[in-house]
């Protein structure tokens, strides 16, 4: 767990007492602050009976607290919470903010930070991994693996790398990473901002947070992400925010067997600014990508069945992460579009976005779940279409279309609430529905995840 001399004798109330909640009490009482918490799951209040003050901060006087902590889960745009703070002049923050507080007391380390819209949990397990494949100590926290304040520190020299949703962005005041990453950004999770320029302004806080000779790495070249980049440009006048260059890698990316497609050009490209800076050399992170495994329901090589291959997207929620994945099966040689596309769920926008300019490369498109019907219409006058309701009617379907060299492609461009319980259950039900028509072995698929090309 991780302590600090910065929060003794300090006041603290803690809102939501799951994972992140939970971590932050232990790491406050170990740290000798007295701490007021509360949720409202009697189970989750439980385990903290007799060693906190077990009360809702929203019906108390905060006169003389140092910070009411809240989950990143907690709209701060409609919950009370905020206001109620504000009376008392009491900052509302996050366990990143604790960690941001605790830095002085840990050993001699680093931090990378690293936000957008899309990549960002692929980009944080490949920095970690290049890292340790590189011997530097490192783990990873924040919005991916285990609560931060709940892990060791690192020995001397390790980089803690951090992977921050703009929630996560909103509740921090004081991190200054040595390294910072914007992704990109494109519209998503608009219900909890005033818009699209206020969820940009969110992750552009980042890099705000930074001082100005801290490096800081951007990868798209979406409108929002290069206004960040010209603000932090003419602030760091040392040069020290930079545009990666993902061309200059292209002709190293068939050697990555799970970082396929021009989004992960990009994850990469960012990631080795990153680990560089972090003190990588180029034959260390040359050497660890082409055994990265990535991570599950991203675009996953399932199995490859007949000359099909499958993959399992089920984490493109939006359709600015489903267009690279469209992006990355082009045609054959003779002009014959690969892909079998299953797509829909629940929408969170219209039209076809992005993906629009991928149709090319689809050869059939399968409609699932609420915006099915939605997407049919919209893709009847570019594609084939096949309207099934459920997943694993669109899997079977597409496998009798598919031919030798095709791909089935499950990349929903939707959240999956409509049908499952969150969009890991979709990829795992896709894995079971793949398993179940093709055959495929165990041993084939686990060769498959871990990036045999078989
Ligand atoms: P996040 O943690 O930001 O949600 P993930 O790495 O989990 O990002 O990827 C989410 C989805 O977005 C996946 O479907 C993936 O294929 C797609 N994706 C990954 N990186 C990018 C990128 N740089 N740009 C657009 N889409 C991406």
């Amino acid at each position: 767990m991780i302590t600090s001399t910065a929060f003794a004798g300090k006041r603290y109330a803690v809102l939501g007492l799951a994972r992140s909640g939970a971590a932050a009490v232990e790491a406050l009482l170990a740290s000798g602050a007295k701490v007021t918490a509360w949720d409202l799951q009697e189970d989750a209040r439980g385990k903290f009976e007799g060693r906190v003050e077990l009360a809702d901060p929203l019906e108390k006087d905060l006169t003389g607290f140092d910070g009411v902590i809240v989950s990143p889960g907690v709209p701060l745009n409609t919950h009370p919470i905020k206001p109620h703070a504000e009376k008392f002049g009491v900052p509302v923050i996050g366990d990143i903010e604790l960690f941001a507080l605790a830095r002085q007391d840990l050993p001699p380390h680093k931090v990378v930070g690293i936000t957008g819209t899309n990549g960002k949990s692929t980009t944080t397990a490949l920095v970690h991994y290049i890292l340790e494949q590189a011997g530097i100590p490192s783990t990873m926290g924040g919005n991916i693996g285990l609560p931060i304040l709940g892990q060791d520190p690192l020995p001397e020299g390790g980089a803690y790398v951090l992977e921050l949703s703009s929630y996560q962005i909103d509740l921090t005041r004081s991190l200054d990473c040595e390294a910072a990453a914007l992704l990109n950004i494109t519209p998503d999770h608009l219900n909890r901002y005033d818009g699209f320029e206020g969820y940009a302004f969110s992750k552009g806080r980042l890099m705000a947070m930074q001082s100005s000779g801290q490096l800081a790495v951007f990868g798209g070249q979406d409108t929002a992400t290069r206004a960040i980049v010209a603000a932090e440009q003419s602030r760091r006048p040392s040069g020290r925010a930079v545009e990666v260059d993902k061309q200059a890698l292209a002709d190293l990316q068939p050697g990555w067997p799970n970082l396929q497609g021009p989004h992960n050009l990009e994850n990469v490209a960012v990631a080795i600014a990153l680990v560089e800076e972090m003190g990588v050399t180029r034959s260390q992170w040359e050497s660890a990508l082409p055994n990265f495994t990535g991570l599950g329901h991203r675009m996953e090589r399932v199995t490859n069945h007949e000359g099909v291959l499958f993959i399992n997207d089920s984490k493109a929620t939006n359709q600015a992460s489903t267009a690279p994945a469209l992006a990355a099966y082009p045609p054959e040689a003779n002009g014959r579009a690969r892909i079998h596309w299953i797509v829909g769920g629940l929408p969170k926008e219209d039209g076809l976005g992005e993906c629009e300019q991928h149709l090319g490369n689809v050869a059939a498109a399968y409609t699932i779940g609420e915006a099915g019907p939605r997407f049919a219409e919209l893709l009847e006058p570019h594609v084939a279409v096949h309207k099934s309701e459920l997943l694993c009617e669109a899997v079977r379907c597409a496998v009798d279309h598919a031919q030798p060299g095709d791909v089935i492609l499950l990349s929903p461009a939707c959240a999956s609430f409509d049908q499952f319980r969150d969009y890991e259950k979709r990829g795992e039900h896709f894995r079971q529905v793949v398993a179940a028509l093709t055959g495929a072995s165990s041993e084939i698929q686990q060769a498959l995840a871990e990036g045999v090309d078989i």
